[in-house]
């Protein structure tokens, strides 16, 4: 099994990061073409028949968000979400510190579908070095004259700042996004309005995600005919994969849509360590319901992920194998969740709270089978009743491991019941039963 790079095609050659190399290889020709050979109705004709969907976790078509951008003078923005926070999601990282200008002619090209002249780079703030980098390329492709007014002298102008966020998962949201951008709490907006038509200082936004504006040079150089030879069904052109957890070589593997989870994980990954068996991942980053051995054969595609009861996100499979107990693992991912939360609305907020508080009743061996029901119940309750999809992200995964996997959670909770017992026994052997008198000589 060998990868399909496209985006990744260039990644190893050295310093990329400079505008001189990335040039050299072809860079921002895609952004000459948009700019001096297509109209703008061109170049979102193009990105809307290339089938291109948005690689950040919602996989909605880029074209067509771009086409919402209402026509007409005033001020629209074009907004980069770089705030890469999934847990098992780090392709987006790679992108930006081995090739940000190709981020930087994306961020161009989108800007000319949106008809934007002012853009951000919104980018986490852990990701400080990638950060630095991006700001070096922004800074060359003004030295070129690709950024600023009246770019190579045509009639688009499109400035673009890189801006670092403050570690909030949130903010990965893309209203949230907006919020802390515009210098406040990053809370999510209740929808719609959607971006598109109010989004950032209330103006007409188009977001997208990193990897997804990475694919419009492409788009633009190669055509949408040639890319969407790429992928399978609607799920068209190559996708950066993250592979992580319990496999012997994790990291960003770029395929074809349509690939096989199996090929993914065992062929590109090596599978799981020696002598162990897989038993399940999250193939979406950690917000997926997790999927098990039998959906192995699976092509890796939107629909598929979907119709087998999960997504395929943010691109990021997480690996458990057998010898993962799932309860902790559950509990860790409910922390993370609650400890993220804005505390906006009640389901969230609460069910969170909740959903760790029996998890932690379930490990430590305080639970009761009745805590299974509240732990299904209290999942039910947040699924579709949050304002954004953070309660989801938590309750869908938990809720999936339960139904797959009750067995194991009854199981958990008995040992760690009868564990919990077993501690308490010699401090009641030596209070309440007297002390326990020394074997003598047989
Ligand atoms: Fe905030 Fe959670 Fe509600 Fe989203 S779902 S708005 S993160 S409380």
């Amino acid at each position: 099994m060998t990868e399909t790079r496209v985006l990744l095609a260039n990644i190893d050659e050295p310093d990329l990061n400079t505008i001189a190399v990335y040039e050299r290889l072809g860079g921002y020709r895609a952004m000459r073409k948009a700019l001096l050979e297509m109209s703008a109705e061109d170049v979102l004709h193009e990105l809307g028949e290339s089938g291109l969907r948005g690689r950040g976790g919602a996989g909605f078509s880029m074209g067509k968000k771009a086409s919402f951008i209402p026509k007409g003078a005033m001020d629209k923005y074009l907004c980069c979400n770089a705030d890469e926070s999934e847990p098992g999601t780090f392709k987006d990282r790679l992108l930006m510190q081995k090739n940000p200008h190709l981020l930087v002619e994306g961020c161009i090209i989108g800007s000319i579908a949106a008809g934007a002249n002012k853009g951000f780079i919104f980018i986490r703030g852990e990701y400080s070095v990638q950060a630095d980098i991006l700001e070096d390329a922004v800074a060359e492709a003004y030295e070129k004259g690709y950024l600023g007014e009246r770019i190579l002298d045509s009639g688009h102008t499109f400035d673009l700042v890189v801006h670092r966020g403050q570690g909030a998962y949130i903010c990965g949201e893309e209203t949230g996004l907006l919020d802390a951008l515009e210098g406040k709490r990053g809370n999510p907006r209740l929808k719609p309005p959607f971006p598109a038509n109010q989004g950032l200082y209330q103006g007409p936004t188009l977001i997208n995600n990193v990897e997804t504006l990475c694919n419009a040079p492409i788009i633009i150089d190669h055509g949408a005919d040639w890319y969407r030879k790429f992928g399978e069904g609607n799920s068209t052109g190559t996708k950066i994969v993250s592979v992580s957890g319990n496999v012997q070589r994790p990291g960003n593997f770029e395929v074809e849509l349509g690939v096989t989870v199996r090929e993914l994980i065992y062929g590109l990954a090596g599978g799981p360590p020696e002598g162990r068996e897989l038993k399940c991942f999250f193939p979406g980053g950690s917000s997926a319901p997790v999927l098990t051995k039998e959906h192995l054969d699976l092509p890796y595609t939107f629909e598929a992920m979907a119709q087998a009861g999960s997504m395929l996100g943010s691109g990021a499979i997480i690996v458990v194998d057998e010898s993962e107990p799932l309860v902790p693992l559950a509990l860790r991912l409910a922390e993370f969740y609650r400890h993220e939360s804005c505390g906006k609305c009640v389901p969230c907020r609460e069910g969170t709270n909740w959903t760790v508080k029996v998890l932690e009743r379930v490990d430590e061996g305080e639970g009761t089978p009745m805590d299974l029901e509240i732990l299904e119940q209290v999942q039910g309750n947040i699924i579709g009743n949050c304002l954004c999809v953070l309660g989801d992200s938590m309750a869908m995964p938990v809720a999936s491991m339960l139904t797959h996997f009750r067995e194991e959670f009854e199981q958990h909770m008995e040992e760690a019941r009868l564990a919990r017992d077993l501690e308490e026994l010699p401090a009641m052997g030596a209070g309440e039963l007297g002390a326990v008198p020394e074997a003598g000589p047989v």
